[in-house]
């Protein structure tokens, strides 16, 4: 961690080998203001449809076109805006670009709002007909898609009154977002070295990470004592939340609002059911590693605030930019040659922003268009989690590379619910490849450590969330009010399902932890953490196994971006997602992870 931010460098001062390079983008300013003065020309040649779908399948088809091309060429204008804009915040240029092009979005996303709903609105026999049509053959799974939706779509009138009451239902999650992110501050605490410190979102996990234990405790009470001074509040705006998914699946003819939200990715509620079931089953894993760390910090009784330290705290490897690049090459190459081959040109091409400088945005990104680089923002400082992030990174950007020179535009952004796969997956490689390389015995340990408190955070915390989740919404269903008390009534109980076995009386205050997870509004996402790790678990396993038809279903993964359903596209990259055996599969790899630190430690 770079301690004085105004000793860095700007950007502009830094070498240029060491940044991205945006001139393929675009080779200046000037180019940019160009391109931008033509988006209203592109919006209107789509505009210019509306009304019109229903004439013939031919006149559909230029519609759908106008729309890509509209999108495509705009997307480009966002994307070099946010990158420049990325490199120093503070830039009064870059920021008056960011803004010109996000008030533009703001201003055509009205203009493309009526596409879908004309075609859902088109009699059905008809558009059948269309779906059949050779013209439109291209676009038929987003017309299929369309379809299928349509019987959760309702009349005219409904929806538009649903779409004026907007901001209405969607308040709670606002008032939260509002009172947790600017009304909400937390006292000062005392950190290692007797300094007090604002607590703040931000640097609370580096308290909980602290080696000292008073350290880690009195950030974790003074966190959650000012939640238990709004929680019913806090209550109030998850209860209004909550009530929000459950009336819209409702009026949408949706079973539930766990329905309702899988429907978007196609996946079954079997699968949500399975991942919570099978991580229930495999609690006793998480068991012998909490015993693990009890035992490595020589604690009697260990409580919630013990979990988030690393075990290896004092490993403090110093990895050079280059070496850490030979590491994720060397440890990517079970990719074959033609991955390694395209990922050499990440570091010729110029796809990375290596260094910390001054105003640049904080942490690490891949972020690029269909017309772009996949390009990587690091803020690289040669620790051994910035080698991780490095190869996490790069992860994505190959799927985006793969996905969009094997898919036309329309089909090349690939769906949330398999971004964080690829990424994984190479961390996990990386992984593999330090502890074939017979690392010495503290660096065994931190990787063990690192791999270990990986799977936990991404399946057991995330599948704990999941499932309480399901909770609310269940009583939200049966007309129950989630009050305070019985939030902390039923959170204490599921953290005791979860941790009980081993943090036998956690401290109360654990009760109040259902109060910041920003994820409760996000209307069941945080599944989709726990379901990608399994997969990447699986995945590096077919690679790592040398097999080259297990590569070659993998590299189609990468290929596939949104052209299919996602857990078609999983179950030919050779991981089925439909049933609980990859949660398993990972899980029992925990179990190996764990065995072998209790062994080190
Ligand atoms: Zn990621």
């Amino acid at each position: 961690m770079s301690s004085n931010k105004n000793s860095l460098p700007l950007h502009r001062d830094l070498p240029v080998a060491d940044t991205w390079d945006l001139v393929p983008m675009f080779p200046g300013a000037e180019a940019w203001e160009k391109d931008f003065a033509e988006v209203d020309r592109y919006s209107a040649a789509f505009i210019a449809f509306r009304g019109r779908l229903g004439e013939s399948p031919a006149v559909m088809l230029e519609a759908f076109e106008a729309l890509d091309r509209f999108e495509r060429f705009a997307e480009k204008l966002y994307c070099y805006a946010h990158l420049k804009s990325d490199e120093n915040t503070a830039d009064s240029e870059n920021k008056s670009r960011l803004g010109k092009i996000e008030s533009k979005f703001a201003e055509v996303s009205g203009a493309t709002a009526w596409f879908e709903p004309e075609i859902m609105a088109m009699d059905e026999t008809k558009l059948r007909t269309f779906l059949d049509a050779p013209e439109l053959e291209f676009y038929r799974k987003s017309m299929e898609e369309l379809l299928r939706q349509r019987p959760h779509i309702l009349s005219e009138k409904e929806e538009r009154l649903l779409g004026l009451g907007g901001d209405v239902l969607g308040a709670a999650g606002k008032i939260f977002s509002t009172l947790n992110n600017a009304d909400l501050t937390f006292p000062a605490v005392a950190d290692e070295h007797g300094k007090k410190v604002q607590l703040t979102h931000g640097n609370y996990i580096k308290f909980l990470e602290s080696g000292r234990r008073p350290v880690r405790k009195r950030a974790f009470e003074a966190m959650f004592d000012t939640y238990g001074k709004f929680r019913n509040t806090m209550a109030a705006t998850l209860d209004g939340n909550v009530k929000r998914h459950v009336y819209s699946a409702k009026i949408r003819n949706y079973p539930s609002a766990l329905e309702a939200s899988l429907f978007s990715d196609n996946v079954p509620v079997a699968v949500y059911d399975n991942l919570i079931k099978a991580v229930r089953d495999k609690l006793p894993c998480l068991h012998r590693y909490l015993n693990v760390r009890r035992k490595a910090m020589g604690l009697r009784r260990m409580d919630m605030y013990d979990i988030y330290n690393p075990l290896v705290p004092d490993y403090r490897l110093k990895v050079s930019f280059e070496q850490a690049a030979e590491w994720v090459k060397a440890a990517l190459r079970p990719l074959g040659e033609e991955y390694c081959a395209i990922l050499e040109k990440a570091f010729e091409q110029r796809w990375i922003d290596i260094h910390e400088c001054k105003g640049k945005r904080s942490g690490a990104y891949s972020s690029g268009c269909y017309d772009s680089y996949p390009y990587i923002l690091l803020n690289f400082n040669g620790t051994l989690n910035d080698v991780f992030t490095l190869a996490h990174e790069l992860g994505h950007s190959m799927h985006s590379y793969y996905s969009n020179r094997h898919q036309e535009y329309h089909y090349a952004d690939y769906s949330i619910f398999v971004a964080e796969v690829a990424s994984t997956t190479n961390e996990l490689l990386l992984h593999d490849y330090l502890m074939k390389q017979n690392p010495e015995p503290a660096f065994k340990s931190y990787l063990l450590c690192h791999l270990a408190d990986e799977i936990r955070g991404t399946i057991y915390r995330q599948t704990m969330f999941a499932e309480f989740e399901k909770h609310i919404h269940e009583l939200g269903e049966r007309s129950v009010t989630l009050t305070a008390d019985r939030l902390c009534k039923d959170y204490g109980k599921l953290n005791h399902d979860y941790f009980g076995a081993v943090i036998k009386k956690a401290d109360h205050r654990i009760e109040m932890e259902w109060a910041r997870i920003p994820h409760f509004y996000y209307n069941f996402y945080v599944y989709k953490y726990a379901t990608g790790m399994s997969a990447a678990v699986k995945l590096s396993r077919n690679i790592l196994s040398g097999d080259p038809v297990k590569l070659q279903d993998y590299l189609g993964f990468l290929k596939a971006g949104d052209s299919r359903d996602v857990l078609d596209i999983m179950k030919d990259a050779g991981v089925d997602l439909s049933t609980p055996a990859p949660v398993y599969e990972a899980l029992d790899k925990f179990n190996e992870v764990v065995g072998e630190l209790e062994r080190n430690c």
